[in-house]
């Protein structure tokens, strides 16, 4: 180390010193001290090893200037004492987008979660008989109802509702599923490897494309232990196919004595068709149609918390709540206080439509989406003129979380380009707001579709838009 490096080491201050500065004593006073303190080694520590590393360009007061350092160390300690999991405006138009939480919960089922977290409950306590009761209860007679179905069981999510399901029913066992149904839903849930790990056997049958009732005919035998319908969610196959409905199934299971489980991925509880789109496969419908076993999910199309939920035979249901599994995969008390809540606004469909946010963003009619489309473009030209160039046009949204994949739904996209600035640097920046704004990107300009954004966000993200390119 030459002694110019070593001189402006030593002329770095300590924590110590600048903890006593007044304007750091000042960032203390609304940031917490641990974060601080935690900020001010970070810079220092970058010092030194520009310091080390001889930075070329810096002049010696640039490394040991207390404005620069104080100001990096107050970004810094801001950072740092903010919480990393934070809400963001989703102005992508993907409804149920699974990196940004999927569903938003409906206001009812977030005031039973603030209620449920604040205090005491009786989670698993009867009121009536004054012994333990179960969780399960809270929910139970809903699902029955709004499916159809003899018993229900909630788990953490419906992945762990498919696992608990082969686990209990066919380990060591044959599940019979169909090659067009190995399906990959998200980055992690694998059919064939939660079939391992739940200790079923897998069994394909048929072909990618086409399966025959006589395929599953053929396969089942001694090893079998269940039928598993799965449903394609994020894709389709399209031409020459054949799956085997669920009545088939049915029947076939009977027959052979096995249980037929399908997973229907979403499952929708109003059917979707009354909302201007495609239909999805109804829990309701698949208990008519004789499976024994159905699961879904409660944070998609449901537009609950996460959750799995299983509806069917009141036997089967039984066996998996007595598998210690069932343990591992519980629900926990806020989710099922969410999911409580929204499954009570299914009972009468016209609250769910009007009340639940997944099915509002999906069901919002055009001139809706128009009115609030103007009123941003409007908003943003006012507060960014000279600097964004706003305009309507027309586009679609996403359903996203892996459900209708093909379905475009028409929208009205507000297109913003930067005067001077690329759609990268603008999206990047709008990345960085707070709360963070993600767009989706066009020819080159930012696009938003209202359809994700709430009323109440309308303003906020004029204003952020402007931020991001005022001076
Ligand atoms: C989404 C999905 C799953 C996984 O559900 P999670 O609730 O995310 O665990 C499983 N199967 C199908 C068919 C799905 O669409």
């Amino acid at each position: 180390m030459d002694n110019g490096t070593r001189l402006l080491l030593r002329q770095l201050p300590s924590v110590d010193e600048l903890l006593q500065e007044p304007s750091i004593r000042e960032m203390a006073q609304t940031l917490p001290r641990w974060a601080v303190v935690e900020a001010i080694r970070e810079v220092l520590e970058r010092r030194r090893r520009m310091i080390a590393k001889g930075q070329s360009g810096s002049t010696p007061s640039d490394l040991s200037s207390r404005t620069a350092l104080v100001a990096e160390a107050q970004q810094i300690a801001a950072r740092l004492s903010r919480p990393t999991l934070r809400r963001l405006i989703n102005a992508t138009g993907v409804v149920i987008h699974t990196n940004f939480g999927r569903a938003p919960l409906a206001e009812p089922a977030i005031e039973r979660v603030v209620e449920a977290a604040r205090g005491y409950s009786n989670l698993e306590y009867d009121l009536e008989r004054g012994d333990r009761g179960s969780r399960q209860e809270h929910v139970e007679q809903l699902l029955c109802r709004l499916t159809g179905a003899e018993a229900a069981l909630a788990v953490n999510n419906n992945a762990a509702a498919v696992l608990l399901a082969i686990n209990t029913l066919a380990e060591g066992k044959e599940v019979i599923v169909s090659r067009g149904e190995l399906v990959e839903i998200g980055d992690s849930f694998r059919i064939p490897d939660i079939m391992r790990r739940a200790g079923g056997i897998l069994r394909e049958v048929g072909t990618t494309n086409r399966t025959y009732l006589r395929d599953y005919e053929d396969a089942v035998g001694a090893a079998s232990a269940m039928l598993l319908k799965v449903h394609t969610s994020n894709f389709r196959i399209q031409g020459f196919t054949n799956q085997v409905p669920v009545t088939e199934l049915a029947g076939l299971g009977e027959k052979a004595g096995l249980p037929v489980v399908e997973d229907v991925g979403s499952g929708a509880l109003v059917d979707l068709s009354q909302l201007g789109l495609s239909r999805e496969p109804m829990p309701s419908e698949s208990i008519r149609a004789g499976a024994d076993l159905i699961t879904f999910s409660g944070d998609k199309l449901l537009g609950g918390p996460q959750a799995g939920l299983i509806v069917g035979k009141r036997a089967l249901v039984e066996r998996l709540r007595r598998n210690p599994l069932a343990r591992a995969v519980r629900i926990d008390k806020l989710s099922l206080a969410a999911l409580e809540a929204t499954l009570r606004l299914y009972l009468d469909e016209g609250q769910a439509v009007a009340h639940v946010p997944v099915l509002r963003a999906l069901a919002m009619p055009l001139h809706e989406i128009e009115r609030r489309a103007v009123y941003l473009r409007d908003r943003i030209a006012a507060y960014a003129a000279g600097h964004l160039e706003v305009s309507i046009i027309e586009g679609t949204s996403e359903v996203g979380g892996g459900a209708l994949p093909l379905e475009a739904i028409p929208t009205r996209l507000v297109t913003v380009q930067g005067v001077g600035l690329s759609a990268p640097v603008l999206e990047g920046r709008l990345r960085r707001t707070d709360p963070p704004v993600m767009v989706r990107i066009k020819d080159d300009r930012i696009v938003l579709d209202p359809r994700t954004v709430s009323e109440d966000e309308l303003d906020t993200l004029a204003n952020l838009m402007a931020s991001v390119v005022a001076s």
